[in-house]
């Protein structure tokens, strides 16, 4: 996601440049005319700008805004930057930067740089920007607390070992407890590295995949836990399912954590079925399960980093965040629908991948 900004600022930055530059020539070349309106065949260059650019004359009224201008401009904004166009100092050339807050996940930047004849204004929406910062502070500070717990637990745990004389049945119950935690704190490491390396992987690597013996390796490697928790497992699929392009190995993490999710939070004779469907130039994979399902309130939030709507039951929040992003890579989404209510609760996990 880093990486992502990253570029996106540099993108920004380097558009900026190429607009500035490209006025400042317009200002050598037609030294007189430096603040006409662009021509028709200009505007929609500009329009296309991923900056908002706006051109003020000398009594700060705008004579030209290009669309991405036009958006951004809206009434508090700008009577805001019309007032700092105004009391900009009289001496020319100069410029302003200010950064404009509107709410918390809400902030324009505008720069105005003041010449005789009137000004140039750069708007940037930042809004974006903030989002992220808001999603990794929050992000942070989940992960914060998600590794308190356990390691409060396991100093906890360590502590009562040092007592004298410790009766055996504490003494291994501290122990199991120290080892249940320690185990929690490793998987969460664990799903946190498999998402930061997805993340930093720039390609995938992408083959033809056979979904049917995909799905049935993935069953093959839950059946035991499902069996031990009495949930039964079914597979069907279409005849002469096309395959799919895709890495076998993510493709595979997808189909284990949405079993393990079926399995995990399902009851003693709850069912999976894997259903495997062909559709026009695509294959469509449904897992669903006649597990307790998941509450509505909480729905909307499934799949974000960390956000866990069971707390009774061992997991990273993390499973289906992997699951959205590795599908994410494949141009594909996950759709997930789920009822609580009366006799036929369960969840149905949903995604499609383009045949080959
Ligand atoms: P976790 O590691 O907590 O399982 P996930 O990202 O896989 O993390 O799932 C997020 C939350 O979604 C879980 O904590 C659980 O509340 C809910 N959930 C996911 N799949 C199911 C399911 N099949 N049945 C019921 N609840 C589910």
């Amino acid at each position: 996601m880093i990486v992502f900004d990253l570029k996106l600022a540099l993108f920004v930055l380097l558009l900026l440049l190429a607009a500035l530059i490209w006025l400042a020539g317009t200002a050598v070349s037609h030294r007189r005319h430096i603040f006409s309106l662009p021509t028709s065949s200009s505007n929609q260059t500009l329009d296309a700008a991923p900056v908002g650019l706006l051109l003020l004359n000398r009594q700060t009224a705008v004579t030209y805004a290009n669309a991405p201008a036009q958006r951004l401009l809206t009434g508090e904004i700008r009577a805001e930057l019309l007032r700092d166009a105004q009391s900009l100092p009289a001496e020319r050339p100069t410029s302003h930067y200010r950064v404009f807050n509107l709410a918390a996940d809400r902030a324009i930047s505008w720069w105005i740089y003041a010449l005789e004849r009137g000004s140039l204004v750069l708007l940037t929406d930042l809004s974006r920007q903030r989002q992220i910062e808001h999603a990794s502070q929050l992000f942070l500070s989940n992960l914060s607390h998600e590794l308190r717990t356990p390691l409060t637990a396991v100093l906890a745990h360590l502590e009562v070992l040092r007592t004298p004389d410790l009766p055996d049945a504490v003494h291994d119950n501290s122990l199991r407890l120290i080892h249940q935690e320690t185990n929690r704190i490793a998987r969460l490491v664990q799903a946190l590295l498999d998402l930061g390396r997805l993340e930093t992987t720039a390609e995938l690597e992408r083959r033809p995949v056979d979904l049917l013996l995909l799905a049935e390796e993935a069953i093959a490697d839950v059946i035991l836990e499902a069996e031990t928790r009495q949930i039964a497992i079914t597979l069907q699929a279409d005849t002469g399912l096309a395959r799919v392009l895709a890495d076998p190995d993510k493709l595979k993490q997808v189909f284990l954590n949405l079993l393990d999710n079926g399995v995990k939070y399902g009851r003693p004779h709850d069912k999976i079925v894997v259903n495997l469907q062909k559709q026009p130039g695509a294959v469509s994979v449904v897992i669903q399960d006649s597990g307790p399902g998941i509450p509505a309130e909480h729905l909307p939030h499934i799949g974000k980093r960390l956000y866990r709507a069971s707390a009774d039951v061992a997991g990273s929040g993390l499973g289906l965040a992997l699951v959205g992003e590795i599908l994410r890579r494949h141009q594909s989404e996950l759709i997930i629908e789920s009822n609580t209510e009366g006799e036929e609760t369960g969840t149905a996990v949903r995604f499609t991948l383009p045949a080959i």
